[in-house]
């Protein structure tokens, strides 16, 4: 990979090189081509991912000319933080607005022995699925790897961790925010690398997940390059009902969906791996008896785990929440079959930050936004969420 952006004394560059965003190697690439030592690389990992420095001057091991040169081409940029909401569970919600005025949603769970930050990867989303807040944002763009990995640095930064070594430290990280992050494959892979690397969050693969509604060619890269835990967002156990709540069902179905989940983990380096299914549960839509059952059957090669997620009602919306009583149910099947299976407590809701209620602020290009608030408007003349 070539940096040609102007590395030669005295040639300014039109745009800085961002390095919150680079994983290692390119960083290494980087300082190869300035005449630089590689080891420099794993010096400015430490410092921006385990430091929480910005500021290159401040990077006292780099010689002072070195930091001149670095400062005249680089710099180290995370988004900006615009809002930040707490619940009364400790869930906190950042607001982070990037270049071009959208803005993304990132939310931290606290548990007793986990901390689970959830990021995103686009600015609203291109898929669509029927029962998503951000579905209903329209799309505007991809997040840069600097943007990605920068909701990380930010959230370590306001939970105070690179302060107090990690009080309330996070020790999970699920691509589960807004967007699908195999459709913004490159500058996934170079977050999540960043994550992984001991000289950046050091995060264990088994502890950082990527969720996907199943764009299979990307699922297949994947495992080429990646060994983080995947979910798959299922949530309908055949084709005519997914393709209704989950359209990309209708170029990558069920039954090809399931056996790239397969390959993915046979890639992996050890065999007991699972995916985990993300099954959110509509009232009346999805979750009969007979769901379970045909769920059930449709997993029956495939090791995995499923987590059973109440929906989250969102302004507009014609879908309802799970009764308790049909989640129970619905649990007992698929338990009964032999599965593990974990019901999703719903953390955050008072925010609008639990499970599929992430929105942010989305410069929409697709006008589905405008077109979906013209069909409610008429009908619920309340306040508009999105
Ligand atoms: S569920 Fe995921 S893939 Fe589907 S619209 Fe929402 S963010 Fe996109």
């Amino acid at each position: 990979m070539s940096f040609s952006l102007g590395v030669k004394e005295n040639c300014k560059p039109a745009k800085k090189i961002n390095l919150m965003g680079m994983p290692v190697e390119k960083v290494e690439n980087f300082f190869a081509e300035l005449g630089e030592k590689r080891f420099r690389a794993t010096q400015i990992l430490q410092w921006i991912h385990q430091k929480g420095i910005l500021d290159i001057e401040s990077m006292t091991n780099f010689s002072k000319p070195l930091r001149r040169k670095l400062i005249s081409m680089a710099e180290v940029r995370p988004p900006d933080i615009v809002n930040c909401e707490e619940s009364t569970d400790g869930t906190r919600k950042w607001l982070i607005q990037l270049n071009g005025g959208s803005c993304v949603e990132a939310v931290f769970i606290p548990e007793r022995s986990r901390g689970t930050l959830c990021v995103s990867s686009q600015i609203g989303c291109a898929l669509d699925c029927s029962f998503c807040a951000t579905g209903k944002q329209g799309f505007n763009r991809d997040l840069s790897a600097s943007e990605i990995i920068g909701q990380v640095w930010l959230a370590c930064k306001s939970l105070g961790k690179f302060d107090q070594n990690a009080p309330q430290g996070i020790t999970n990280v699920v691509m589960m925010g807004m967007g699908e992050p195999l459709m913004n494959f490159d500058n996934v892979v170079d977050a999540l690398n960043i994550m992984l690397d001991d000289h950046g969050y050091g995060l264990s693969k088994r502890r950082v997940t990527l969720s996907t509604a199943g764009v299979i060619p990307a699922i297949d890269k994947l495992g080429d390059v990646s060994d983080v835990s995947l979910a798959i967002s299922l949530h309908a156990p055949n084709d005519e009902l997914r393709n209704e709540l989950v359209p990309i069902n209708r170029k990558y179905p069920l039954g090809g969906l399931v056996s790239s989940a397969k390959k993915y983990l046979n890639k992996m380096p050890d065999n007991r791996r699972k995916i985990t299914i993300e099954y959110t549960l509509i009232d009346n839509i999805n979750d009969r008896g007979h769901h379970a059952h045909e769920l059930a059957d449709l997993l029956k090669e495939l090791p995995c785990k499923i987590n059973l997620i109440p929906f989250n009602p969102f302004y507009g919306t014609q879908y309802k929440r799970v009764t308790n009583c049909a989640m129970y149910r619905f649990r007992d099947i698929l338990q009964q079959h032999g599965y593990t299976v974990t019901i999703r407590t719903t953390r955050g809701d008072d925010i609008a930050a639990a499970c599929g209620q992430l929105a942010g602020q989305v410069n929409d290009k697709t006008r589905r936004q405008e077109r979906y608030k013209q069909k409610f408007s008429d009908e619920q003349p309340v306040r508009m969420m999105l």
